[in-house]
């Protein structure tokens, strides 16, 4: 099959997505944290395309993609306050509601769950997309399972030409990680994954939150975990990554001192003097973490190349969305984290 590649500027895009959306067929869609792999969500043979094109498992459910708060009563049942307060600051955006599922959604997008993920997508055009499919949109991010997240319709083509019908080109991802997601199931919210709405917005905006242990630690692949996706590898490389902690001369001290011929450096803008003789590559500000989450995921995959040995990276402390790049770069490092201070 021919990918077509549809602009997202152009007039006719919506329409001709929607209805490959509508006769069952995969089309990858720009969102503001990363493109995603769309099929229509209530149709199971249609979500079963998706993991068979990413070699996703099946036990990792999908995110429904809606226009709005309009469409989760028909998706949802027992919808608490805090799903529609949620919603009215924070959709269109990154925020990813799981709330009871009903009937009408297939188990191939659930995973079995007796929940689904909800999302409203801040891009007008995928909305418009979502509005003509007259079906919510299940699509997970557009990369092959495991690999970095796809920010570009350019990252989505090198995964999946001849394998998809189309791609919409909307430019690249302005927040560059996957949605925040939160439970709202049981009876305090809980973070299942750190993303462009943050930690300090739900707290803010809620006056609870519990971080799940997924979003802090290595999970092991039989431990039942509330967000199934958070115990597989991701996000990595083929070259191991380590994390030097510490600060910038500690840190640079560390590399230089370990540092062999096909190694990588990936580091802050800030950094590349110091790393001048090996090889670096920023990926962002250190001063803007939002540049760091907008280039974290096409540097990782600049980086994916059998010729580079080993990568040692860089990553910003602190809140924010600076907590959604620890999140991604330690689940990509499978938490191989040295501290340069103790280490000196
Ligand atoms: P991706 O689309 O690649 O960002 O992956 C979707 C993420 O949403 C995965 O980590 C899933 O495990 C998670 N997810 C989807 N549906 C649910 C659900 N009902 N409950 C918990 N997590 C979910
Ligand atoms: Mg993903």
């Amino acid at each position: 099959m021919e990918t077509k590649i549809f602009p997202a500027a152009d007039p006719s895009t919506p329409a001709l997505a929607a209805r490959i959306i509508r006769s069952g067929g995969l089309v990858a869609i720009p969102t503001e944290t990363v493109y995603g792999l769309g099929a229509d969500g209530l149709n199971p043979e249609a979500v079963a395309k998706i993991f068979i094109a990413k070699g996703r498992p099946q036990d990792n459910p999908l995110i429904l993609h809606v226009t709005g708060p309009e469409q989760m009563d028909t998706l949802c049942h027992d919808i608490p306050a805090s799903a529609c307060l949620l919603a009215e600051k924070f959709w269109p955006g990154p925020l990813t509601m799981v709330l009871p599922a009903r009937d009408i959604i297939p188990r191939e997008t659930t995973a079995g769950l007796a929940t689904v993920a909800l999302r409203c997508p801040d891009n007008v055009v995928t909305r418009e997309i979502i509005r003509l499919s007259g079906t919510p949109i299940a699509a997970p991010s557009a990369n092959l399972s495991g690999k970095p997240s796809t920010t570009t319709a350019a990252h989505v083509y090198a995964d999946h030409a001849g394998r998809i019908e189309a791609i919409v080109d909307g430019g690249p991802c302005r927040v560059g990680v996957e949605s925040t997601i939160i439970d709202l199931t049981e009876d305090r919210p809980r973070l299942l994954r750190p993303g462009g709405i943050t930690p300090e917005q739900l707290l803010d905006a809620l006056g609870d939150l519990v971080v799940d242990k997924a979003v802090t630690a290595q999970i092991d692949k039989d431990t039942v975990v509330k967000a199934p996706g958070m115990k597989y590898r991701h996000y990595a490389p083929q070259a191991p990554v380590t994390i030097v902690a510490g600060s910038r001369e500690k840190a640079a001290a560390y590399i230089h001192r370990h540092f062999e011929q096909g190694d990588r450096v990936l580091c802050f803008h800030e950094e590349l003097p110091l790393y001048a003789h090996c090889d670096p590559l920023a990926y962002g500000d250190e001063a803007d973490a939002a540049t760091l989450s907008a280039g974290l995921f096409a540097a990782l995959r600049e980086l994916d190349s059998p010729t580079v040995h080993h990568i040692y990276a860089r990553c910003p402390v602190g809140g924010g969305i600076a907590y959604a790049v620890q999140n991604r770069l330690k689940k990509a490092a499978a938490f191989q984290i040295v501290d340069a201070e103790a280490e000196a």
